[in-house]
């Protein structure tokens, strides 16, 4: 099966009722500064190279974000920040992500989320991580020959990607590595040593707070990236 095919089936997929209902709620209801705009709505493809040396894994499209644009980080605080980041380090060609025609390329990369809709209050449940993980699982299997590197945003991220190369066989170091800034692993994979680097998530949580800064965001997708 191609990335094609997988991204036609993640787009139409209802698998989760409470999301199914929530991102189609968001994209009628709309945000005030959004109302001329048609939301997406659906569940959210990867987005970038079809053959990566770097997979970035998120948490799940925004609901104003990618849930409107249909473009994995495009279109909201996180992205602005994950994307002009990425431009710093050599990884897209601009750095900014505004919509899904917008002209941006990523360079040796591909964005991936763990769970493919948007959940209220950007937070899914147990049951619709271990659903939308057969998508990642299918994702990780299309792209891994390909891939040195996998860049975990947040815990979610990190715990999916952890479970998601366990599960394509791959392994994984025990006792289960912690997540942390900076935190890396060293996966097997059939095609050789693929290594897992966690970085705090770009939400504004993390980044109005500063528990994030730009620094810091750039040093680990600049490892990713001289790593490649
Ligand atoms: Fe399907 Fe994943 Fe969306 Fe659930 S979260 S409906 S599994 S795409």
């Amino acid at each position: 099966r191609s990335l094609d095919d997988l991204d036609s089936r993640v787009v139409s997929c209802r698998r989760c009722p409470r999301l199914v209902r929530w991102r189609e709620q968001v994209a009628r209801d709309k945000r005030a500064s959004y109302a001329e705009e048609t939301y997406w709505g659906r569940p959210v493809p990867g987005f970038g190279a079809a053959e990566p040396r770097v997979l970035v894994v998120g948490l799940a499209p925004a609901a104003h974000g990618a849930n409107r644009t249909g473009r994995m980080f495009t279109g909201d605080r996180s992205g602005d920040w994950l994307f002009a980041s990425m431009h710093r380090v050599g990884l897209a060609n601009q750095p900014t992500s505004v919509s899904i025609d917008d002209g941006l390329e990523l360079f040796g990369t591909r964005v991936v989320a763990a769970v493919r809709c948007a959940p209220p209050d950007n937070k899914p449940t147990t049951d619709e991580k271990a659903r939308c993980a057969t998508w990642l699982d299918a994702e990780l299997t299309l792209v891994a020959p390909s891939v040195r590197v996998v860049v975990a945003l947040g815990s979610i991220g990190w715990d999916a990607s952890l479970a998601a190369a366990r599960r394509a066989g791959w392994t994984v170091p025990r006792p289960k590595p912690r997540f942390g800034h900076g935190a890396e692993a060293v996966l097997g994979a059939p095609h050789g040593e693929v290594l897992l680097l966690g970085s705090y998530h770009p939400s504004q949580q993390n980044t109005f707070t500063g528990r994030l800064t730009e620094p810091m965001l750039d040093a680990v997708l600049g490892r990713a990236a001289r790593l490649r």
